[in-house]
């Protein structure tokens, strides 16, 4: 492994533009320098190297990366050969680690943190096999159904009751209390540090790379000395650590990645035990969020690897609601997800236990996506009749407009046959009708994202001239800009001033890094009169002002479309004060779009 910071260290040495032309003849135009692109044929140049953003890109065919990258495409190296590779070059010897005393004591720090929690876990497994202090865990292990061999596998183990068994034994193996504080095994008390777990069976947490970094500890029922009424938790797991983030970590993601590839769908359960008893009946697709809740960047972990979820809701009217709350999470990051649910078996564990592992295929293969689920339930909730159709559409309006290509088509076209209305009715209602490119057929292949003119232009904005733009599209939600969670993320992170290397490292969809790429490489002109001169710093702020109020002007004028529906579907008769609900409404939302029209129309200062 090569620390984060040492991969930083070297982009950030390299000469870019003295890499590039060892290979390529380079000219110098401004800040930037262009070549004839080596990826495609072309005879005008239209490959570009920005040293300043570390990166190159190419317009023509979209080819483009950082030195790394450029080592990779040309040179045929993996990634680590060019780090070394690079490493050599720019005197940064990975084993040597050159690097300032705070870089050094950072990768320190982690490095033992790994250790440490590999230590802890072979002390676990070792009380748990061979000690006679493990013994009521092998019974509670037993009892639970969970085979040696899963033990072993995924490396279960006991921590014993005492208060410093752990701390103990790391100490004779030379690590200090401090350290196992921080490596969120152990917890201290003015001068004394004590064991986090004590009387539980521990479960190692592996990262994606399979290393240990955490642990969740269950409780043993029949602890044996413990007082009654004592309330000790039935799971105590570490708090997050340097090598430790709870809503990145999926539970047994490295054993079921290979799974989850091959059979193109992955399980999220809740509990840990869920996982090792569907890992044991064959389901190693299954993996678990760590005593958190789902979040975004769980998703897009296993986005990487499929984009089929199943998750498990409980059957009864709070599980509903949470499928329903979590359905625009899933939308946005680009995963259909189909709810599982297990009807009066508690859990996935319980369920396989009663029932066996054919019955939970079954179960498996009878699940619904999220949107249906959502669809059925409005429809339950808002009748059948015209105006309840209405109510359904209006719910799932803010879910379809996340989405785009065939995923939006299958919706509108599965919402259109759902409530008997046309599906231009729904696309007009949910504001795409007016600018919809989108054939009536589902497209055969997803549209590749290529951004809009004022997403780009406002990326290239904070790019070029954040000074001048970051307060102003601070104040903005971010899904008036974009209704892409990925793209949302970038700018807050162009926002909190990251650099574009590392920004573009966090970036998994490689059309958003091009788009990205291409905004950095951009050189953009006005036009002054006939003439076209620069864009300077002081014409950004009101450009930015445009921007943004050309963003929102699509949201209002999507809501104005969707008012103007049920001002007409009012008709004679109709219920008169909800008729008028929606001409105030609409009024004001006019009055808004003028403003924002002014602001769009107006001549920029100079
Ligand atoms: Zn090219």
């Amino acid at each position: 492994m090569i620390p984060r910071e040492l991969i930083d260290a070297i982009r950030d040495r390299a000469d870019l533009v003295e890499i590039v032309g060892q290979t390529l003849s380079l000219t110098r135009k401004g800040n930037s320098y262009v070549g004839l692109c080596p990826f495609h044929n072309e005879k005008t140049p239209s490959f570009n190297v920005v040293p300043s953003k570390g990166i190159y890109h190419c317009f023509g065919c979209g080819e483009g990366g950082d030195v790394f990258q450029w080592l990779m495409q040309t040179q045929g190296m993996g990634f680590n050969e060019a780090v070394k590779d690079l490493g050599q070059r720019v005197g940064v010897t990975i084993e040597e680690r050159q690097l300032t005393d705070e870089e050094r004591g950072r990768i320190k720090v982690r490095t033992d943190l790994y250790e440490i929690c590999d230590l802890a876990s072979q002390h676990f497994q070792a009380v748990l096999r061979t000690r006679p202090e493990g013994e009521p865990a092998r019974r509670y292990l037993t009892q639970r159904g969970i085979s040696e061999d899963i033990w072993e596998r995924y490396h279960l183990g006991y921590a014993p009751p005492a208060w410093s068994d752990l701390v103990d034994t790391l100490r004779g193996q030379g690590v200090d209390a401090a350290l196992a504080v921080k490596a969120g095994l152990a917890r201290s008390n003015g001068d004394r540090s004590y064991d986090l777990f004590r009387g539980r069976v521990t479960i190692p947490i592996q990262d994606a790379r399979g290393r240990i970094v955490a642990f969740g500890g269950r409780h043993l029922e029949d602890l044996p000395g413990r007082k009654d009424g004592d309330p000790a938790p039935k799971y105590v797991n570490s708090p997050e650590t340097p090598i430790y983030q709870k809503s990145h970590t999926l539970y047994a993601l490295s054993h079921a990645r290979p799974a989850i590839q091959r059979k193109h769908r992955a399980i999220i359960v809740e509990g840990y035990f869920d996982v090792l008893s569907l890992h044991q009946a064959g389901f190693t697709e299954a993996v678990a969020t760590c005593g958190t809740a789902l979040t975004t960047e769980h998703l897009s972990v296993l986005r990487k690897l499929t984009r089929s979820v199943v998750a498990l809701f409980d059957s009864d009217s709070a599980g509903v609601r949470a499928a329903l709350k979590s359905l625009d999470m899933f939308v946005a990051a680009g995963v259909e997800a189909r709810r599982l649910d297990l009807g009066d078996d508690k859990d996935p564990d319980e369920f396989i236990q009663k029932r066996g592992a054919e019955a939970f295929e079954r179960a498996l293969q009878t699940t619904e996506t999220l949107f249906d689920t959502a669809l059925r339930e409005y429809r339950q909730q808002f009748g059948t009749t015209p105006e309840g159709s209405r109510q359904v559409l209006h719910q799932l309006a803010p879910t379809m407009r996340r989405v785009e290509g065939a995923a939006r088509s299958a919706m509108v076209e599965r919402i259109s046959k759902a409530l008997q209305i046309g599906d231009n009715v729904v696309r007009e209602y949910i504001g795409l009708s007016a600018r919809s490119r989108l054939p009536s057929a589902p497209a055969p292949t997803p549209i590749r994202f290529r951004g809009t003119r004022e997403l780009n232009h406002l990326l290239w904005l904070l790019l070029h001239h954040s000074q001048q733009v970051a307060g102003l599209v601070a104040q903005v939600d971010p899904l008036l800009i974009t209704n892409r969670l990925d793209v949302a993320r970038v700018i807050a992170r162009l926002l909190a001033g990251d650099d574009l290397g590392a920004i573009l490292q966090g970036v998994d969809d490689p059309d958003l890094a091009q788009v990205l790429r291409a905004c950095a490489v951009e050189k953009r002109t006005v036009r002054d009169g006939k003439a076209e001169v620069l864009y300077t710093a002081d014409r950004a702020g009101d450009a930015a002002r445009q921007m943004l109020a050309r963003l929102q002007l699509r949201q209002v004028e999507g809501e104005i479309s969707a008012l103007q529906a049920e001002v007409e579907s009012c008709g004679f008769g109709a219920d008169g004060s909800r008729y008028r609900d929606a001409l105030v409404k609409k009024s004001s939302l006019v009055a808004h779009r003028q403003d924002l029209l002014r602001i769009i129309t107006r001549k920029p200062n100079h």
